[in-house]
């Protein structure tokens, strides 16, 4: 089947890869040139574990090309998914820009027996709205919902093995033609559920508000633990193994970031405030969330006092999450931005977000391609993003190269007691 899949970002560029990959012909449309240009070169604009190889052998046998020329592109393509971003605007709704922009310019080009699908994550009502807007403009054409679940450092696997995939439609030819689409994909009797437009569009709000509640309340109750002497890494294990809670997304940290938990979440609460609904709840996970986000930099205060000015703070892993290059909303940007107005310096190290953070701050930070590097001189090292290689370093080595052994573990990868066996000054998250 021909595809065009418009935007090659985090979420296009493995829903066409992986599509092109179960054989089909796929293209991938995207107004930036320079990403189009890197795409073409057999390299990729972004980090995600497996994805390098999987785009150049779809390339190299034919089946995936990318261009930014949009009305050349989606020429016979008979589904046309839409992935562009939709960030949220100052008012905490959506921003639709970008997908109003390519439903005109499909409305201009598309033939009347093409799908248009919603990839993006868009507020319920969007999918009608786009099929009028392409209606007014004289065009006929069916538009399909169907939300991308995928995790970022974990992409392929989600898009290849999904826990399900939902697709919204408002015929039954759509459905079976998106249903013959994914039949690769859900071979291990993973459910295709199909559904109205509007309850896939709900369906993605809900499971992501879902999500970030947990996480907000699990660090709620870490803060309450850490006036109480009870550790909420004990706590953890003594309600996760009841199989109504579970352990999942019940990880205490420094709060949380992404492209997708903080902006959904005030995406929904902007969305129920325009039909006069008020979600307490998800007002709750929001606001706990930005104060969470203070965690970190409120602890190295606490520790250092005011005589935070020429201190050098180390960093490990600034990437919103391990497994990605992704720094958007990330917390160690909060941490760095409220140590930089400190005066703090600070050396940081991440396997993969180092060049997306170097765009951000340029030389007001000090940046090591090695975890070690950056401990050079440290006063105290912040975990912020737990990936692998953090989780069992040489300690030794580490104090031999701080200036004082102090460690605040975002993320509870270390035992509080082995730490100060070691000699370390510590402080995690709710214990
Ligand atoms: P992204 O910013 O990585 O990619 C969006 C791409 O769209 C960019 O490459 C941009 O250049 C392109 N684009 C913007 N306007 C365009 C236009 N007019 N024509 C062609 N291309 C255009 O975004 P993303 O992280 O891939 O997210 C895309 C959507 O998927 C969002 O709605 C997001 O909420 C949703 N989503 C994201 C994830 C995730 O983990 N990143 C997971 C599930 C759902």
């Amino acid at each position: 089947m021909k595809i065009a899949v418009i935007g090659t970002g985090y979420v296009g560029l493995v829903t066409g890869t992986c599509l092109a990959e179960s054989g089909n012909e796929v293209i991938g449309i995207d107004k930036d040139i320079g990403k189009v240009k890197i795409l073409d070169e057999g390299r990729l604009p972004i980090y995600e574990p497996g994805l390098l190889e999987l785009v150049q052998r779809n390339r190299r046998e034919q089946r995936l090309t990318f261009t930014t020329d949009l009305a050349a592109g989606i020429q016979g393509a008979k589904l046309i998914f839409i992935a562009v971003g939709t960030p949220q605007s100052d008012s905490g709704a959506a921003d639709l820009s970008a997908l109003w922009a390519v439903g005109d310019a499909l409305a201009a080009n598309v033939k009347n027996d093409a799908i248009i699908v919603i990839k993006s994550t868009v507020p319920v009502g969007t999918n009608r709205k786009l099929t009028d807007r392409i209606k007014a403009k004289g065009a006929s054409i069916e538009v399909a919902s169907n939300p991308e679940f995928l995790k970022e450092g974990a992409a392929l696997d989600d898009f290849m093995k999904p826990d399900r995939v939902v697709v919204g439609v408002r015929s039954t030819a759509a459905g079976e033609l998106l249903k013959e689409l994914y039949s690769p994909f859900l071979r291990t009797e993973r459910p295709f559920l199909l559904m109205s437009p509007e309850s896939a569009e709900m369906t993605k709000y809900v499971a992501n508000a879902m999500l970030a509640t947990k996480i907000s309340f699990i660090n709620e109750m870490a803060n309450l633990c850490e006036k109480l002497d009870a550790d909420i890494n004990d706590v953890r294990r003594g309600i996760g193994h009841d199989q109504r809670i579970g352990f999942q997304f019940l990880h205490p940290g420094p709060g949380y970031g992404g492209s997708c938990f903080p902006k959904d979440v005030n995406a929904i609460i902007h969305l129920a405030k325009t039909l006069d609904v008020k979600l307490e709840l998800m007002d709750a996970v929001d606001r706990v969330n930005i104060a969470q986000k203070l965690v970190l930099p409120n602890k190295v205060k606490a520790h250092f006092g005011n005589d935070l000015k020429g201190k050098t703070l180390a960093i490990w892993g600034i990437a919103f999450k391990p497994g990605t290059d992704d720094i958007r909303e990330a917390p160690a940007l909060s941490l760095i931005d409220r140590m930089l107005a400190e005066g703090v310096h600070i050396r940081i190290h991440d396997p993969e977000a180092i060049p997306n953070t170097k765009q951000l701050y340029a030389d007001k930070l000090t940046y090591s391609d090695r975890p070690y590097g950056a401990l050079e001189g440290a006063d105290a090292l912040a975990l912020v993003t737990e990936w692998p290689a953090f989780r069992r370093p040489d300690f030794e080595v580490m104090k031999k190269l701080m200036r004082t052994p102090v460690i605040f573990d975002g993320r509870n990868l270390y035992e509080p007691k082995t730490m100060e066996g070691l000699g370390f000054t510590y402080f995690g998250i709710g214990r």
